[in-house]
This record gives structure tokens, sequence and C-alpha cells, in this order.
């Protein structure tokens, strides 16, 4: 995946500012914020998505995003953290490879989250079955 944007950041082709390093994640800053210090955890092989990657390489990727998200509320003193990933161009993914958002939340910071919605009487059931079936 030459082209990757994100694995060029990980061969040092594009600079970044670094905050975490593993032997297999990589965090470093977001250059464009939500709110100061939102930080994007990626994996240092490419995946695109959370189809694709592999237990193994999640479980480390999770644990990165652990230690990194209780520095980050620590470091910006932060109210609160939102951890995020979107999957495929229809959820918002704009980089195809594999990243958790970490991001700082602060009181009335203004942010809104996604609006939600409702059930009609055993659609849920319906829902829950559709998923359960492709397990
Ligand atoms: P997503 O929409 O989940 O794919 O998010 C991609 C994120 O990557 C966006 O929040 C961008 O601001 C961020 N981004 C893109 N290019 C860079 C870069 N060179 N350094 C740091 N963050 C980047
Ligand atoms: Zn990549």
């Amino acid at each position: 995946m030459n082209d990757c944007i994100f694995c060029k950041i990980i061969k040092g082709e594009i600079p970044s500012n670094k905050v975490y390093e593993d032997e297999k994640v990589l965090a470093f800053l977001d250059i464009g914020p939500v709110n100061k210090g939102h930080t994007l955890v990626i994996p240092k092989d490419h995946y695109e998505n959370i189809y694709d990657i592999s237990d193994d390489l999640l479980k480390n990727v999770i644990t990165a995003v652990k230690k990194v998200s209780i520095a980050l509320k620590k470091g910006v003193s932060a109210d609160g953290i939102n951890i995020a990933m979107s999957n495929e161009k229809p959820s918002g993914q704009l980089v195809p490879h594999f990243h958790f958002h970490i991001i700082p939340r602060f009181k009335e910071d203004g942010l809104k989250h996604w609006p939600q919605g409702t059930y009609k009487e055993g659609e849920a059931e319906q829902v829950k079955e559709k998923i359960k079936n492709n397990l």
C-alpha cells in the first residue's frame, strides 16, 4: 500500500507528532483535531478496517488506545474521552488504514452525539436475529 498516507507516516516519509510507539502500534496527533490532543492510534501493518485486522494485532492496538487515553486525559485535563473508528466510506472513513480516534472531551465543548432513533414494536427482535444469524 505505497500510497497510503498512514503507511508513509509509519515509514517517516510524512512528518507526524508521535505520542506513542511500540513494535506494532503508532499513535500520533490528528492533523485536524476535533479538540486539541485528538490522537489517532494505528497498527504499523496495513489493514483497512475492523473486518480484516487480526484479533492478535487488534489486542495490541486497543491496549495502546487505553494507555494513550489515560495519558491524554491527564495531559490535556480532559473531562472525558470518546473513542471512535469508521469503517468504509459511508461511515465517514477517509483514510483506508485502520485507526482509532481518541478525542478528548470537555464540559460544554459543544460537540453533539449522533442522533438516536427508535424501534417499532417487534422490530428490535428482527434486527437482533439478522445480526445473530451472521455470527
Ligand atoms: P477517518 O475519517 O476516520 O478516516 O479519519 C482520518 C483522519 O486522519 C482525519 O481526522 C484526518 O484529520 C486525519 N489525517 C489525515 N491526514 C493526516 C496526517 N498527515 N497527519 C495526521 N492526521 C491526518
Ligand atoms: Zn497503510
